[in-house]
């Protein structure tokens, strides 16, 4: 289950709406809560650095991420996931997400955007003991 409050919530599809026809990504900071759940603080907007192909690719820049990581630190925040939109495509994982997804535990937020226009966002976190058992694992998104 991911907690996210209604302003990261609206920022992470506008963003999808403000990159279209090409995909945005960013970056959910917050907390790991005991029960399992996660819960968002806030959102990071990046880059998209896919120059081949950024109507279906994303990509986060190491050097953009780990600016945020360290500040996430400082302010007592840990990166719970990422997100990213699908413009004209469904708020479905692709094969590519899944095998560029790495940081298992962590939610995986999709946008699809059709037509220029924010429509379904889910959630997937990525499970599995290592690279070659990981998968998406659908999950509640919730608005706390
Ligand atoms: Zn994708």
């Amino acid at each position: 289950m991911l907690k996210i409050p209604d302003s990261a919530y609206a920022s992470l599809r506008q963003h999808g709406e403000e990159t279209y026809p090409y995909e945005c990504c960013g970056v959910l900071l917050g907390h790991f809560e005991d029960d399992g759940t996660k819960t968002v603080t806030r959102i990071a907007r990046c880059g998209n650095t896919r120059e081949d192909s950024p109507h279906n690719r994303y990509n986060i820049d190491p050097k953009e991420l780990i600016p945020i990581q360290r500040e996430g630190r400082e302010r007592g925040e840990d990166i719970v996931g990422f997100y990213h939109s699908h413009p004209d495509h469904p708020a479905r994982w692709s094969e590519t997400d899944l095998a560029e997804a790495h940081w298992f535990g962590c939610s995986y937020v999709i946008t699809s955007v059709e037509k220029g226009k924010a429509a379904v966002t889910n959630s997937f976190e990525l499970t599995g003991r290592d690279e070659a058992d990981k998968k998406f694992v659908e999950e509640g998104l919730n608005m706390p």
